[in-house]
């Protein structure tokens, strides 16, 4: 059995162990990350793809969460370039579409607001003489067609790319399930990693992140 003495221990690397590690190892904590099958084999690399600003969650009156995501999403176009970048999104309304288009204006122009009127937040009604142009839009009983951006991003390169970020800044990962580990937390809180080479059970018995 070997032993590794660690402050933190993160299971899992998927987006969030990911950036939960990066974070710690970033505020000079020792860390490990556990992986047991791959990094971003969860459901880091089977979202939506989108890393949206949460303009769905006006409807809901969660000002601060949409805030919040919009600032996200600028941090995340401003630092990562190369694997998140905006892409125009539609929202057609027809006659009988609940949401009338001078509710999604309105929830159009406070999404705006909240990102602090950035250019990418800048929204507009596709002309009429445009609308062939989209593909697959049913034209029947089509009235307005808004146009706005969000971001979108291959989940699995982006989760790859922060684990790298956090093991450049010192944190280990160890990858696969075939051993067991057993974590234990001495008084002084910090937690020693034990790592046996039995190969069941495959589980964590105790981990702090
Ligand atoms: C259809 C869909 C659409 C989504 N759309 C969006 C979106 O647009 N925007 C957005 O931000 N989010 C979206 N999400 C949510 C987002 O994908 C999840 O919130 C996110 O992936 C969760 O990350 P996670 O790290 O918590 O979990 P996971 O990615 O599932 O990672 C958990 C990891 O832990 C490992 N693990 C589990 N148990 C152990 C163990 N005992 N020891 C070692 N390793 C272990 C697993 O192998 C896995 O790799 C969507 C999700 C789905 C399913």
């Amino acid at each position: 059995m070997s032993t590794l003495d660690v402050d933190v221990v993160v299971v899992g690397a998927g987006i969030q162990g990911a950036g939960a590690a990066q974070a710690a190892a970033a505020a000079g904590y020792s860390v490990v990350l556990l992986e047991q099958t791959g990094i971003a084999s969860g459901t880091s690399s089977r979202s939506s793809k989108l890393i949206h600003g949460g303009l769905r969650y006006l409807e809901s009156g969660q000002l601060k969460l949409v805030r919040e995501c919009l600032r996200e999403r600028t941090l995340l176009l401003r630092n990562a370039p190369d694997l998140v970048r905006l892409t125009p999104h539609y929202i057609p309304v027809y006659r009988d579409t609940r949401r009338r288009p001078f509710m999604l204006r309105l929830g159009l122009s406070v999404y705006a607001l909240l990102g602090g009127l950035r250019p990418e937040l800048y929204f507009s009604a596709v002309p009429r003489r445009d609308w062939a142009t989209l593909d697959g839009l049913r034209q029947d009983g089509l009235q307005t067609v808004f146009r706005y951006f969000d971001a979108q991003t291959d989940d699995a390169a982006l989760t790859r790319a922060v684990v790298r970020s956090a093991e450049s800044l010192g944190a280990r990962l160890l990858l696969g399930g075939g051993y067991a580990y057993r974590v234990a937390a001495p008084p002084d809180s910090r937690c020693v990693l034990r790592r046996s080479s039995a190969r069941r059970p495959r589980r964590v018995h105790h981990a702090l992140a």
